[in-house]
């Protein structure tokens, strides 16, 4: 059997990893290349095999750089069927949707105000590709070996990181292959921690934070004491937050910390975007996935307003009253919160909080690192609020985290191999499993295949 990287290697987008045997090819996610434009121009060549070579698609979960080159794929020639948890399959929809609604509206923007090198600009896919991928994707529970192609087994164990994320094993040909997809965090208010696997043949690995340590302190703390600052001074906390994960997360402390009489309880909190609206139901509809029991997630879910039209959203800008805001995207590379920002980064009262990683060249990091101006909709904005990254709310597991989760495996894999890591966090990783544990590990190359 071969493996090869076709992506998520030396990076940590576009994850896609090919299983080759007896001409058989399957594929263990699908992801999209984000980030830099060199990374970004990967999604537009040509896949490395035939599209519609490939025999069926295992995904481990619903965020964009593991799934969201599957329409483009199936649009190429993929016809075979898509297998994942029930609630990835459910955040694909959404997800995938507004992937497609955005790529729709920036080639039209280019075609308009013709800023394309290409006549005309094309999306890389549309609404109607996802509507005729998403007919492909299958079902299947966690924690069961499912059996749905000839030969080839598959079972799905929970990973934290979001809902429906899973570590998944494949069964072909006697042997055990583990993809880890990404880790969550240990105890993680909202999700459980990732599963205790004990054995693997092969195993492919996250590394993101490979060579860092989350802030240990408690976000309920920080959370609170920003909040409160700023509603004491009339100001407004906004916080740019990814749809998915993190503001559920962010719901859930700051219910919280309302039930400890730790915030006033007339605080208003919005949650504006669309896409964590949805969220929040799709979350609602899995109680199985969640840490929570079903009184405590309601009573959490229920803490915000939930603002669905465009309207209601710029009616937060002229309302005067300290209020937090919680509006993505969670880079503020798009989305609603830019206006909220356009109108709240000049105000010295109120304060702007980032709560994760912040890829280089978003307005994110350009505020985090103390650009005085940004430049919004064509115009620059002066920033004054006062900003803060709470990185302790990442989903992803730390070095030590990653090293607490292999620590359950019963023998070493006969090789493990790291994916989805920047250079230097892969080979940090890659020396922390030689030295602590003794196993044979290597960092993967970009479309490098191995023989298993
Ligand atoms: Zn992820």
């Amino acid at each position: 059997m071969e493996l090869s990287f076709l992506g998520a290697a030396g990076t940590v987008t576009g994850s896609r990893h090919l299983l080759e045997a007896d001409g058989r090819r399957i594929l263990i996610d699908c992801g999209l290349f984000q980030g830099l434009k060199q990374l970004r121009l990967r999604n537009w060549g040509r896949f490395p095999v035939a599209p519609d070579s490939v025999e069926a698609i295992v995904l481990t979960h619903a965020h964009l750089d593991h799934s969201g080159y599957l329409p483009r794929l199936a649009h190429d020639g993929f016809h075979g069927p898509v297998y994942a948890t029930e609630a990835t399959v459910d955040l694909c929809q959404i997800l995938l949707a507004d992937s497609a609604h955005i790529q729709e509206s920036d080639a039209d923007f280019a075609n308009r105000h013709n800023v394309s090198k290409h006549s005309p600009a094309l999306p890389l896919y549309t609404v109607k590709d996802v509507d005729q991928v998403m007919r492909r994707l299958e079902k299947l529970s966690f924690d069961t070996l499912h059996e749905p192609l000839d030969g080839i087994g598959m079972r799905f164990h929970r990973a934290g990181h979001i809902l429906g994320a899973s570590i998944v094993e494949i069964h072909w040909k006697g042997c055990n292959i583990v993809f880890s997809g990404d880790l969550g965090r240990y105890n993680d208010p909202l999700m459980t921690d990732p599963a205790v696997i004990k054995n693997a043949d092969y195993l492919v690995l996250e590394s993101t934070y490979g060579d860092r340590h989350h802030d240990q302190e408690n976000p309920e703390n920080r959370l609170e004491e920003i909040i409160r600052r700023t509603a004491t001074r009339g100001g407004t906390v906004v916080i740019p937050a990814f749809a998915v994960g993190r503001a559920q997360l962010l719901l859930w402390y700051m219910y919280r910390l309302k039930q400890q009489g730790r915030l006033p309880a007339n605080l208003p909190i919005y949650l504006d975007s669309p896409m964590s609206v949805s969220a929040v139901d799709i979350y609602r509809s899995h109680p199985d996935d969640l840490r929570l029991n079903e009184a405590d997630y309601a009573a959490a879910f229920n803490i915000a307003y939930y603002v669905r039209d465009v309207e209601e959203s710029k009616a937060l800008d002229t309302a005067p009253m300290p209020k937090v805001i919680i509006s993505a995207s969670g880079m503020a590379t798009g989305g609603r919160v830019l206006h909220h920002l356009k109108r709240y980064a000049p105000d010295s009262r109120s304060s702007i909080l980032f709560a994760g990683f912040q890829a280089a060249g978003t307005r994110g990091a350009k505020m985090l690192n103390g650009a005085e101006t940004i430049k919004i909709h064509g115009e620059y904005i002066p920033v004054r609020a006062e900003l803060h990254n709470l990185s302790m709310l990442s989903a992803h597991a730390d070095a030590d985290e990653i090293m607490r989760w292999l620590g359950n495996f019963q023998k070493p894999p006969k090789a493990t191999f790291l994916v989805h890591g920047e250079p230097e966090a892969a080979d940090t990783l890659r020396l922390r499993i030689k030295d602590e544990l003794g196993w044979s590990c290597r960092v993967a190359g970009d479309l490098e295949k191995v023989r298993l």
